[in-house]
């Protein structure tokens, strides 16, 4: 299964999260660190021309 990079706000902490392309259309994984959902969101994975620097720019 692909594994999917996610950023979490809250956090401030990217991580990863493997699962299918079912599950990744579906749901939205919860935080390692805060356990909660609604912070996350999906970054693109394995697109090595969007860099850390331009997603933290929040
Ligand atoms: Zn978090």
């Amino acid at each position: 299964m692909p594994v999917y990079e996610y950023f979490c706000r809250k956090c401030k902490e990217p991580f990863t999260e493997i699962m299918s392309v079912k599950q990744h259309d579906e749901q939205v994984p919860k935080c390692p660190r805060c356990q909660q959902a609604k912070e996350v969101e999906k970054r693109i994975a394995a697109v090595h021309t969007v860099t850390t620097k331009k997603w933290l720019t929040y």
